[in-house]
């Protein structure tokens, strides 16, 4: 197996702190990771700034050859292989061992996704079960944090942010949204540096007092041949109880139960895919 093929940036501070770990490019092409971790790893690298405890470790580009090609993976979603049982096939393969040791070296990860459409809405996952997961995706400014997708994710979560908790680390899984949005950069940016404010890596960094809210996962709906969509929902869409969501093959029309809202619609489902997850939003 080849060894270091992703390139590892490390900094530390002169007193003893936490060990913060960043990821960029999980998924090749998502590029507002690596379009902030660069330029703060330039700074620390010609002493423009540094750390003043703990220990920071950056991978900017966690998928060099998907970078490279501009795309999701090259042969298996790299994300679906944190602690998976171990396999010989495929690019990403090669890459997880790497990743997985560093995530052994850190306290909290921060791992920064964005994605491909325009107006893509911004959000972190975390898990409510473990009091530090919900302080640390707290601080990071993020208008919206989802909970509970463990109650519907179905079998074991090979993600970062699954294994990182696993760990007994904490793992944060920042969406930054569309990754050409200088709004999503401005998000991916903010997380980056509360991050490192929160676990007090370096001073003089201003906090962001967020507010978010909180939606839950309650449904996974599954698509089956001839459903389609009543409308292009958007992810994190508002749906009132009694709206229709998508109709069925034989006429039949499914509406909502309750008020909520439509996460992680995908339009381009197959039989045995995810259609869609429900959510409602968390009584503040
Ligand atoms: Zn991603």
């Amino acid at each position: 197996m080849s060894e270091n093929l992703i390139e590892v940036f490390r900094f530390k501070g002169k007193a003893d702190g936490p060990t913060l770990l960043m990821f960029g490019a999980i998924h090749g092409n998502e590029v507002a990771g690596p379009k902030v971790l660069l330029p703060l790893i330039d700074k620390l690298s010609n002493g423009e700034m540094a750390l003043d405890c703990g220990q920071l470790i950056i991978a900017p580009i966690c998928n060099p050859r998907a970078h490279d090609e501009n795309k999701r993976y090259i042969d298996i979603n790299l994300n679906r292989l944190f602690g998976a049982p171990p396999r010989q096939d495929g690019y990403e393969t090669a890459l997880v061992g790497q990743l997985e040791a560093l995530i052994g070296e850190c306290d909290y990860l921060l791992d920064i996704h964005s994605t491909h459409s325009s107006g893509d809405p911004a959000f972190s996952f975390a898990d409510r079960t473990k009091s530090k997961s919900m302080e640390f995706a707290k601080a990071l400014g993020v208008d919206t944090i989802i909970l509970d997708w463990e109650k519907v994710y179905p079998g074991e979560d090979f993600s970062t942010e699954a294994y990182t908790n696993r760990m007994g680390k904490v793992g944060i899984t920042l969406e930054a949204g569309y990754h050409n949005d200088p709004e999503a950069i401005g998000v991916a940016e903010r997380a980056m540096w509360q991050a490192i404010r929160f676990l007090g890596l370096m001073s003089g960094v201003d906090e962001v007092k967020s507010h978010p809210r909180y939606l839950k996962f309650t449904d996974r709906v599954m698509f089956e041949d001839g459903d389609r969509f009543t409308k292009s929902w958007v992810h994190m869409e508002p749906v009132a109880k009694g709206q229709g969501i998508y109709t069925r093959g034989n006429g039949e029309t499914v509406v909502a139960e309750q008020d909520g809202v439509i996460l992680i619609p995908f339009e381009q489902a197959q039989a045995g895919d995810d259609f869609y997850y429900f959510g409602v939003q968390e009584a503040a």
